[in-house]
C-alpha cells in the first residue's frame, strides 16, 4: 500500500513526496528530526517529543513556521491519513532549499516532512533472549561539538559506529565519550543495574536525552530503585547485574553480553523484565488519542 506523506502542509502520495536536491537537509544534513511511536490508537509522549523538537530547532536557529500545536495536529492528520493505530512516526524538518554554499540565510523556508509507518527494529525473540552488544572505536561527539542533545540530521557519527558494529556482527554498538566513559548506543540509551541502583549516563557524557530514557527512569523509581545519572566505564558495564537499552524504536530491550563478557546470569534480569512489562503497560494505555 502506498503511504501518505505530509509534505509542507499537504498530504501527498509517497511517490509524490519529493524534495529538492538543493535542500540543505540533503546537501549538509542541516535539519532536525523526531522519531515517535503510536500504540493502540494513541501517540506516546507526543508533548515530550514536540518539546525536544523545538529545543533542537532553537539550538540550531531553525525558524519553525508551525507552532507546537500545529505540528501535533499535522502528526495526527498524517497517522489518520494512513489509517494506523500502531505506528512509527518520523518528523523531519530541514533548513529548506538554498544554494550550494553553507549559509543557512539563503534557505527561506524549512521543509517539513511527516512519515507515519511501521517499524520493527529487533527480532521479537531478542526481547526474551537479550542482545549481545559490542563497544566500537568511534567515540560519541561531545556536547561542545554538535551537541548530541540536538536530534539533528547529522547522524554520521552514529552511522560510523553502526558500520563498526556490523563489521563484528553486533546488533547495536556501545559508544564511549572522549574520556572513555560510556555515553550511549547508536540509536538507544543505556542503563545498568547494580543491586537496587539504576544507573544511566548523564547528558553531559554526550548523548541524546531519550524520551524512553525518562520513562525507564520513572518506572525505576516506581520499582523503588535508586535512580541516578552517573558516569560509568566498561568495567562497570561488564560487572553490572543487569543492563538494558531504551529508545523509541527499540523500546526497552535487555543486554546479556558486552564485549564477550556475560552480564549477570547471561539472561534478562528480573528488574529489566519488570521494566519491560511496565513500559508495555504504560505505552498501551497512555498518550494522545488519534481518532477522537
Ligand atoms: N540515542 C540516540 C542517538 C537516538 O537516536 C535515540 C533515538 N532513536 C535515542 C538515544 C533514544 O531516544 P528516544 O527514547 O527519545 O527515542
Amino acid at each position: 500500500m502506498s503511504r501518505k506523506i505530509y509534505l509542507n502542509g499537504k498530504i501527498v502520495e509517497e511517490k509524490e513526496a519529493l524534495i529538492s536536491v538543493f535542500d540543505h537537509g540533503y546537501l549538509y544534513g542541516d535539519g532536525i528530526f523526531e522519531g515517535i511511536r503510536a500504540y493502540n490508537g494513541r501517540v506516546f509522549k507526543l508533548d515530550q517529543h514536540i518539546e525536544r523538537l523545538f529545543k533542537s530547532a532553537k539550538t540550531i536557529m531553525l525558524k519553525m513556521e508551525l507552532g507546537p500545536e500545529e505540528i501535533k495536529e499535522a502528526i495526527l492528520k498524517t497517522i489518520r491519513a494512513n489509517q494506523l493505530e500502531d505506528a512509527y512516526i518520523r518528523v523531519v524538518i530541514s533548513r529548506g532549499v538554498g544554494d550550494l554554499g553553507l549559509d543557512p540565510r539563503k534557505c527561506e523556508t524549512p521543509t517539513v516532512v511527516i512519515i507515519a509507518s511501521k517499524i520493527e527494529l529487533y527480532d521479537p525473540a531478542l526481547y526474551e533472549k537479550g542482545l549481545k552488544v559490542k563497544t566500537v572505536p568511534t567515540r560519541r561527539n561531545g556536547p561542545e561539538m554538535v551537541n548530541p542533545r540536538i536530534k539533528s540530521l547529522n547522524y554520521l557519527n552514529n552511522i560510523m559506529a553502526r558500520i563498526e558494529a556490523n563489521l563484528v556482527d553486533a546488533p547495536e554498538a556501545i559508544m564511549l565519550n572522549q574520556q572513555g566513559y560510556v555515553a550511549e548506543c547508536t540509536g538507544d540509551n543505556i542503563f545498568i543495574i547494580e543491586g537496587n541502583n539504576l544507573y544511566t549516563p548523564p547528558s553531559y557524557a554526550g548523548l541524546l536525552k531519550g524520551i524512553k530514557r525518562e520513562v525507564a527512569m520513572d518506572i525505576g523509581r516506581d520499582l523503588k530503585l535508586n535512580v541516578r545519572e552517573v558516569l560509568f566505564t566498561r568495567y562497570d558495564l561488564f560487572n553490572a547485574d543487569e543492563c538494558f537499552l531504551t529508545g523509541t524504536a527499540a523500546e526497552v530491550i535487555p543486554v546479556v553480553e558486552v564485549d564477550g563478557r556475560q552480564i549477570g546470569e547471561g539472561k534478562p534480569g528480573s528488574y529489566t523484565k519488570q521494566i519491560i512489562e511496565k513500559f508495555r503497560e504504560i505505552a498501551c494505555k497512555t498518550g494522545t488519542p488519534i481518532y477522537e
